[in-house]
This record gives structure tokens, C-alpha cells and sequence, in this order.
């Protein structure tokens, strides 16, 4: 099957419903389980990558201006790592794997059983729009299922490298692109799916489960929410402030799903910190900012312009310490931060998803834990201290998709580690092995022989045949004599 076939004017409910019938019957026929066909998909997409390094920085560069470096370490290698990392475990992971039995089912042997879903689709988002399309699919694969892969619209390079290069490389039969937006998507979600792998906001993916409640099709919904970054005064100052700039401005210009919403500190150290932060950006993006190759732009017009009301906000009079400056034509916002910013601000209301940074202050720490209480869970929470009580306290008060000690959206490196929300920020994760769970059912499998075929299960039932079940069920060996025996 060729994919140029599939891409005409409008993709609309018809040309989805053939396209997820052909991949239907490429899976029925059992190739995406072989275990050689799985690592040769693999192997296809780590050759594309290292053929087209240039071409995926570029398009990278053409939808969000990605800094070349931050391109490749956030999205290239990551995509390459988890390329590795799967391949290094995907035999043992499809291995069964064999469990205690009971009493009760006594004699058998037991296994769980790992099987691919189906046909799945993946729908993207357009932030790290090479990884958080590819990683998914790496799972989907690995997992051995046949797989349809929506990229954002609102990185259109790199959606149209996709649609071009994927074809090139891996087998159509049973992995597909279908590049374009709501109408293209909404095609999508009318069929029938094994499996929904969606990646982007809240409002999208209800849509997403709206459609997947249909035909009770599970989902994996990757979504946001207000990462909160809790800094103590107990902390080192420079290491502190370089990886909260890393991990707000340097995460794609605050367009990152676990970047650094808001800063929440103590009344005394917010001075000091936003001192340093001062110095350690002018060294990092130098005296105009607006000028830096090193940083990425706004994605575009409309995200611009949500990011600009957000900054017009006349709650923010007087709030802006540091940045603000804007560029409507390039489409550039400086590192911006904002002090003591009132709670109805439209800023500290919704996902900032952008270059604003809120610094809240607070008398402790401890009171900030509990006001995120009466919040929506965020995908990640951030805490930087060398007190250990503090740590201990944050670890068991607050709630999030993730919680990092001591820096910023690092964890998400980690494959060992489940990637995912809670609440209002996601269900389910992936990364690692946990992507190859995310997209296998594990089959519960029991195998018995002919033997120890007690008659004390079937009728006709006797008081004597109850004491022994209840002995056997209860576990208790003297009880199971005793009923045998008759004592
Ligand atoms: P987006 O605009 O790219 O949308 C995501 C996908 O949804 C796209 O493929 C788009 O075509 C599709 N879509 C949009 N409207 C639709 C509709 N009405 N019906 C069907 N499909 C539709 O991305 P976005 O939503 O702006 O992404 C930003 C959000 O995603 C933020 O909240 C961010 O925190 C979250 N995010 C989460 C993760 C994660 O891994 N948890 C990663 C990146 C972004």
C-alpha cells in the first residue's frame, strides 16, 4: 500500500474507514507479531532518522525556530534512546511471563501473557513534534500492533517530513500518516480503534473520549496543566537558577508540557532569586534576548496572541520584574517574570504554556503543598531544597503526573520511569517498557491437566464436600485433613 494513494484533498470518513480496514487485515494476517518484523520497523526508523538528521532539524527549525542543539538532544536522541532502550528489552518484554498458582486452582501453572491491541492511532502535538510523535508509535510497534500516526497541523514541516520519509523507511502495510487537522482527525475518530494514543489539551482529548466511548476503545491521554516549581531558600543558588532557566526558556521557550509554570517561594528569597535568574539569563540568551539564536519563537499567530493577552492582563499592572518585550512579526516573546501576581490573573488560570513566569510567594513551602490541594493535578511538580523534611513532605502531600527533587523535566529522560498525568493532566503513561504495556492487553492464561479433578466442585453438593472447600479456601491444611478424614 502506498501512502501517496491515501493523501487527497479532503481525508474524510470514507478514506479513513479504508485505511483502518487495510491495516485491519495486515494485522489479522500476523506480521506486526513477529518479533524480527518488530525490530525491523525499529531499525527502519532509527536509519531514517540518522539518513535525515538535517532534515528533521530543519523542520524543526521552520515550525518553532529550535535552537539546533535543543533540537537534537530534546527530539532526535530522544526519539534514538527510546529506539535503543526498546530494542535492547523487547524480546524479554514479549516473553510471558509465568506466575505463582494457588490452592484453589491447584495443580496448573499460570503466565501472563502480553498480545498486541490491534490497529491503534496516535494523534500528536506539535510542541516536540518529531518525539512526541515518534515515541509513541516506537511503543505501538514494539508492542506489535499495526499503527496510524496523525501529526499536529500546527507544525506543518515537520508533518509533511513525516508524510514524505516515513513511507521511505518503514512497512505501510501496517504503519500510516495521515497528515491535517480537526476535519482529518474527526475522520479518524469516527472508527473503530484498539487503541487511542492521544497527546495535547484537555478541552481535545474529552472529544477524544467521547469518540473512543463508542466502541470502548482505551485511551492514553498525554495532557498538560499549571506545573508548579517549588523553591526553598535551603538551596544552591546558581545550580538552582540555570536549571529553572533550562527547564522554563530553555524547553522550547516555556512551550514544553512539564516546563516550569510558576515559581512558588518564601517572601524573603524571591528578591534573591529573581536576582540571579536576572544574571544567569542575560549569560545564557545575552543582553537582547529578542536577538538570541538560543531560544525557540512562539509556534504562531494565535498562540501568540493567547500568550500576549495573557501578558496585557490588566491584573499584571506593575508585575512585570523582568522581559515583556514582544514582536508580533517574528513572533518572539522574551523571558518574561512576573511578581506577586494576583490569583484571579489570567495567568495563574490557565496552562501558560509560553515565556511568562509567574513568581508566587508564600510564608513556607509547606503552605504552598497544601494550596495545590484545591487544584487540578499537574503533570509535574518541582521542589528545590536541601532539607530533607521538605522533601519528605512534598513527596507524600503532593499529587502530580511526576515529581522531580532538584530540577526540572528531567524524569521524562528516565525509560525506567512511567511518563504520564493524573486528573485533569492525563491517564495512563508510557516511556520505556511502560509504552510496550500501554499498548499490549495482558492476557491472563491458566493451564490445567486431566489430573486432580476434585469432585468436591460438583454436585451432588454435602455438608462434608462444604467443609473441605471451605478448608481449601481458607487455606488451612489442618482443616482440609480434617474434612478428608471425616474428623
Ligand atoms: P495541538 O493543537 O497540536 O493538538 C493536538 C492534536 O489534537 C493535533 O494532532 C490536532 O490536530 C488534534 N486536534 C485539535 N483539535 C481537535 C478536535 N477538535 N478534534 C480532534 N482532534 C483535534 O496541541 P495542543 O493541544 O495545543 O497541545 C498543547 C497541550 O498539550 C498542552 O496542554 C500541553 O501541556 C499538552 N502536552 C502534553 C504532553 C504530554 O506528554 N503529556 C506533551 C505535549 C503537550
Amino acid at each position: 500500500m502506498d501512502s501517496v494513494e491515501l493523501k487527497k484533498e479532503v481525508f474524510g470518513s470514507k478514506d479513513a474507514s479504508s485505511l483502518v480496514d487495510k491495516l485491519r487485515a495486515t494485522f489479522a494476517g500476523g506480521k506486526t507479531k513477529i518479533y524480527e518484523w518488530r525490530v525491523a520497523q525499529l531499525k527502519c526508523l532509527m536509519k531514517m532518522i540518522n539518513d535525515h538528521e538535517t532534515d528533521i532539524i530543519d523542520a524543526l527549525r521552520s515550525d518553532l525556530s529550535k535552537p539546533v542543539t535543543e533540537a537534537f538532544v530534546s527530539e532526535l536522541a530522544m526519539v534514538k534512546s527510546s529506539i535503543d532502550f526498546t530494542l535492547k528489552g523487547l524480546k524479554h518484554w514479549m516473553k510471558s511471563e509465568k506466575v505463582k498458582s494457588t490452592i484453589t486452582t491447584f495443580p496448573s501453572s499460570a503466565e501472563i501473557m502480553p498480545e498486541p491491541l490491534g490497529v491503534v492511532l496516535v494523534i500528536s502535538a506539535w510542541n516536540y513534534p518529531f518525539y512526541l510523535s515518534l515515541d509513541p508509535v516506537i511503543g505501538a510497534i514494539s508492542a506489535g500492533n499495526a499503527v496510524v500516526l496523525k501529526p499536529s497541523e500546527i507544525s506543518p514541516s515537520t508533518s509533511s517530513l513525516f508524510a514524505k520519509l516515513l513511507p521511505e523507511y518503514i512497512d505501510t502495510t501496517a504503519i500510516q500518516v495521515v497528515e491535517g487537522g480537526v476535519p482529518e482527525t474527526s475522520a479518524l475518530l469516527e472508527q473503530r480503534w484498539d487503541k487511542i494514543f492521544y497527546t495535547g489539551n484537555g478541552k481535545v482529548a474529552r472529544v477524544v473520549m467521547t469518540a473512543a466511548a463508542k466502541y470502548l476503545t482505551p485511551v492514553t491521554l498525554e495532557l498538560g496543566g499549571k506545573c508548579p516549581v517549588f523553591i526553598d531558600s535551603d538551596v544552591n543558588l546558581k545550580v538552582t537558577t540555570r536549571r529553572l532557566i533550562g527547564g522554563k526558556w530553555g524547553l522550547n521557550n516555556g512551550q514544553a508540557c512539564i516546563s516550569a509554570d510558576h515559581v512558588i517561594t518564601t517572601k524573603d528569597f524571591a528578591p534573591k532569586l529573581i536576582e540571579s535568574l536576572k544574571h544567569e539569563l542575560e549569560k545564557f540568551f545575552g543582553k537582547d534576548p529578542m536577538e538570541s539564536e538560543d531560544i525557540s519563537r512562539i509556534v504562531n499567530l494565535n498562540h501568540f496572541h493567547r500568550l500576549k493577552k495573557l501578558l496585557d492582563d490588566d491584573k499584571l499592572s506593575g508585575k512585570i520584574v523582568h522581559g515583556g518585550q514582544t514582536d508580533e512579526k517574528k513572533l518572539k516573546i522574551a523571558p518574561t517574570i512576573l511578581l506577586d501576581v494576583p490569583d484571579d490573573a489570567l495567568v495563574m488560570n490557565e496552562e501558560i504554556f509560553g515565556p511568562l513566569l509567574p513568581i508566587v510567594t508564600v510564608e513556607t513551602l509547606e503552605q504552598g503543598f497544601e494550596a495545590l490541594r484545591s487544584k487540578e493535578k499537574p503533570l509535574a511538580a518541582y521542589l528545590f531544597t536541601n532539607n530533607k523534611k521538605l522533601k519528605e513532605e512534598f513527596l507524600t502531600k503532593v499529587s502530580a503526573g511526576g515529581l522531580l527533587i532538584n530540577d526540572i523535566a528531567l524524569h521524562l529522560a528516565n525509560p525506567y520511569l512511567p511518563f504520564g498525568g493524573v486528573g485533569e493532566s492525563g491517564i495512563g503513561g508510557y516511556h520505556g517498557k511502560f509504552s510496550f504495556d500501554t499498548f499490549s492487553h495482558k492476557k491472563a492464561v491458566l493451564s490445567r491437566s486431566f489430573i486432580g479433578d476434585a469432585s468436591a466442585r460438583y454436585p451432588p453438593y454435602t455438608p462434608g464436600k462444604l467443609k473441605l472447600l471451605r478448608a481449601l479456601l481458607s487455606g488451612s491444611f489442618i482443616g482440609i485433613i480434617r474434612a478428608l478424614f471425616g474428623l
